[in-house]
Parts: C-alpha cells; sequence; structure tokens
C-alpha cells in the first residue's frame, strides 16, 4: 500500500472514506464510526460525567508517511487549519530519503509513593530496597491479566527528594504496562503497597499516583532529510538555525515544541489517549539534563549535505483502556493506522511530530508561516465574519486572492458579495 494519495484534498468526504479504507485495506463501513463524532449522547454519558452531550472536532488523515519501510494512513483529530497539511508535507519530504526510522524502550510506567515524618530517611531507603522482592511481589499480585499479557512490576526505585525544610522519601513502582498506557493500573498497584511501605520505612504516606514523566517510555524517530526537497543548501542551513535558537532559548522551544505537539496530540485524540499526559510527559522530558527547557528535538547536516532530523520523547499511550476500546471513533482510528502495539502506535505518532516539526520549521526558515497558513485558516475567518455555506468558498478565494486575511476584510468582501447578489 502506498500512503500518498495526490489529489486526496479535491475529494469529497465520501469519495476520500472510499480511497483511505481502500488503501488501509478496511471495510469503508468501520470509517462510519466518524459519523457525527463517533458516538451518541449515551455512549459519551457512560465516558464522563454531568454529560450534555457530544462535541464534535474534524478528524482527517495525514498521507505520505512512510515508518521503517511500510506506508501508513495517520487518522489525527484537530481543529486548527494547516496542522494535517503541515503533516503531510513534512513526510512527503521525509519519504524521498526513506521515510522515518523508529524505536522506542519498553512500555514501562512507573507509580510514586510519597512518604513523610521518616526520621531515618536515608536508612529508611535502604529497608525498602532490602524489602524489594516482597513489595514487588505485593503490587504485582494486583494486576493478574497484565502478567497473563507479559507485564508485571519489573523492579522497586526509592529516592529522596528535598525541599525546603523537608526530605521525602519516594518509592516507585517500575511497571511493564504491556498495551494500556498504565495510569490505573500503576495507581491500583501504589495504593495496594502503600501501608506495607510506610510500615518498613517507619513513616505515613501521602501521595500515592504514577508520575507522568514517563522516561522509561521513550518513543524515538528520525529521518534524513533531501537537501533539494527541502528547498536548497541555504533551507538547510537555515533549518539547523531555526533548531539552534530552540535548543538555545526557552522562549522559541515553546513553539518549536508546540508545533510537534500539533502533531502528536492529534493522533493521541483521534486513537483515544490522554492528551495531558502526553503532553505533560513531553514538556518534563524537555526540560533537558542541563535543567533547562529545550527542543525536544534536534536538527543538524549530515556528511551530504542533507538534513537529519530527530526527536525522542516519553509516549504513554494505550490500546486497551480508557477510551481507547470504548469510543467507537478511537478504534476506527486505530484500525485505519493498522498498530498492533502499543509500542508501535506510540512510535508512529513520534514520526508524526518529527514530521510537523519538519513542516513547520522548513516554512519557517524559508517563507514564514502565514501564506499556507492562512489559506487554509480563512475559512474559519469567512465563517467567523458570518458567510453561510455558499458563501464561504467566494470569500476565501478573495481573501487569497487580496492577500489579506483580517476579519474587518472578510466582513468587507461578504457585504460586497451580498450586494452584488
Ligand atoms: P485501564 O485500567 O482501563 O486498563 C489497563 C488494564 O487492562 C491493565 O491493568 C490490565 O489488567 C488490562 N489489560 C488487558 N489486556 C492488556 C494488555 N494487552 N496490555 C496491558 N493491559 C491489559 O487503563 P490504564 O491504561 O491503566 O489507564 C489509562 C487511563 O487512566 C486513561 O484514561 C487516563 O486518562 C487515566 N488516568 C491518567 C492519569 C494521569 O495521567 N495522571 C491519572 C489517572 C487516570
Amino acid at each position: 500500500m502506498s500512503s500518498r494519495i495526490p489529489g486526496m484534498r479535491d475529494l469529497s468526504i465520501s469519495e476520500r472514506r472510499a480511497v483511505v479504507a481502500e488503501t488501509a485495506g478496511i471495510d469503508v463501513a468501520e470509517l462510519a464510526a466518524f459519523d457525527a463524532g463517533g458516538f451518541d449522547g449515551e455512549a459519551a454519558n457512560q465516558l464522563s460525567e454531568n454529560v450534555l452531550g457530544t462535541f464534535a472536532l474534524p478528524v482527517g488523515v495525514a498521507a505520505n508517511l512512510t515508518v521503517n519501510g511500510a506506508d501508513v494512513l495517520v487518522p489525527m483529530v484537530t481543529e486548527e487549519a494547516s496542522v494535517i497539511a503541515a503533516a503531510s508535507n513534512g513526510a512527503r519530504i521525509a519519504r524521498v530519503l526513506g521515510g522515518f526510522h523508529t524505536s522506542s524502550t519498553g512500555p514501562i510506567m512507573q507509580a510514586q509513593i510519597q512518604l513523610v515524618d521518616v526520621v531515618d530517611p536515608h536508612a529508611a531507603r535502604l529497608r525498602l530496597l532490602e524489602a524489594r522482592a516482597e513489595l514487588v511481589e505485593l503490587a504485582a499480585a494486583q494486576d493478574p491479566k497484565l502478567a497473563e499479557v507479559g507485564g508485571g512490576v519489573r523492579d522497586l526505585l526509592v529516592r529522596t527528594v528535598g525541599f525546603e525544610d523537608q526530605t521525602y522519601l519516594v518509592a516507585h513502582l517500575v511497571v511493564d504496562v504491556r498495551d494500556a498506557m498504565g495510569a490505573n493500573a500503576v495507581n491500583t498497584m501504589a495504593e495496594a503497597v502503600a501501608d506495607r511501605v510506610a510500615e518498613i520505612a517507619g513513616g505515613r504516606v501521602v501521595l500515592r499516583i504514577l508520575t507522568n514523566k514517563a522516561d522509561m517510555r521513550l518513543a524515538r524517530a528520525r529521518a534524513v532529510l533531501d537537501a533539494e526537497a527541502l528547498g536548497g543548501p541555504l533551507v538547510v542551513d537555515d533549518m539547523v538555525h531555526a533548531y539552534k535558537l530552540a535548543a538555545g532559548d526557552p522562549y522559541r522551544a515553546a513553539t518549536h515544541n508546540k508545533g510537534i505537539m500539533n502533531g502528536i496530540s492529534a493522533v493521541v485524540l483521534a486513537t483515544g489517549n490522554d492528551t495531558r499526559a502526553v503532553e505533560a510527559g513531553a514538556h518534563s522530558h524537555a526540560v533537558g539534563s542541563a535543567g533547562r527547557y529545550t527542543a525536544l528535538s534536534t536538527f543538524e547536516k549530515d556528511a551530504d549535505g542533507n538534513l537529519v532530523a530527530t526527536l525522542e520523547l516519553p509516549m504513554p499511550v494505550g490500546l486497551v483502556g480508557g477510551a481507547t476500546k470504548t469510543h467507537p471513533g478511537a478504534r476506527a482510528a486505530v484500525a485505519l493506522t493498522g498498530v498492533s502495539s502499543a509500542a508501535e502506535l506510540a512510535e508512529l505518532i513520534t514520526a508524526v511530530g518529527l514530521a510537523q516539526n519538519i513542516a513547520a520549521l522548513r516554512v519557517l526558515a524559508s517563507e514564514g508561516v502565514q501564506r499556507g497558513h492562512m489559506s487554509l485558516h480563512a475559512k474559519n475567518i469567512a465563517i467567523a465574519a458570518g458567510a453561510g455555506p455558499d458563501e464561504v468558498g467566494p470569500v476565501v478565494a478573495r481573501l487569497i486572492a487580496d492577500k489579506a486575511f483580517g476579519y474587518d476584510n472578510a466582513a468587507a468582501v461578504l457585504a460586497e458579495l451580498r450586494r452584488g447578489r
């Protein structure tokens, strides 16, 4: 299968569904899960609280992605125009020299158990480590299903954390959560061992909860970008300059990383995963070893003058648990990707984040974002100015022709259009 589908933007939704289903090798009926937001009020009532209904966002598909030699179509849910076009664009450039190469650590999550009032924290730390086997066994007993699928508790770590006048002892349960995101799984374990941990350490337990700094669950993506496909050697050099500003300056790093998360959050959401968990993990990871917020990705020039991009970050996503199995839209999105493990999904999402980053950096280091972005955003401006369905097209065409995307111009163009009718 090829994820290269020229002309996809000109198709109707039903034509696009047919092409996408055929390309991905799934039944087009599966994509009906994307009708009217994917599920009805009753299903929504089960998923959250005090439910009033559902709140739909567009789900689209990014094209052109090649990951580890295989093409893949990627579902993305986003309210922001130009995100899906940019991801497809970055993927198109990357595929010239083979697309994305990915890897990941195991799906390891950690839960923290905070102890206060420990009189001898350093000795208590060693007492807990001496009891490692007992505590690991007690935690593991909470989730036989996890052991059955090859996961389970792998280790116990104990740290001391000092702040102001306090020294806290913090025990970490290190758990292989396989195809789950794992928050509930590890929280249950942390609560179950807390009393015994307090007994051994001789203090009192306060917090028992996972850490979203999932730095034992990293996913990585890398791509070599052809200098000519990027626009020439000057664009390569300027993309490196753009990266180095992000690496050195938190003001730029925040926006650089936001661009990465444009792609990542859209796939995380489409697959029913927890966007806040992934975002918290990403931004905590962006505080590098220097203790300063920096870029999540890197860009460097290789010996042939091509640009090499890399991205590594925590990617706690699952295929079981949470909304991943209960939201029909999420199930259809996962089916579209064809992934069969949480690790595979995590790597795919990381590749999309890097594709997004490549596209943003290329356009920023050359023509600037506004021309492309505003052309795609013009529809929203036209609608906000009051254009009806049959007026949006002509208003957008005029905004693009005028290169003037202000609301005032949209309102003036709309008034002129109506006067002419
Ligand atoms: P879950 O408890 O619904 O599912 C996980 C369980 O599924 C495992 O414990 C295991 O018993 C079972 N399972 C069956 N097949 C499995 C397989 N192949 N691999 C792994 N487990 C398998 O969900 P979860 O993943 O533990 O928790 C995710 C949810 O927790 C998300 O909805 C997230 O939003 C929420 N949450 C997040 C936070 C946070 O990030 N801080 C805190 C609390 C809850």
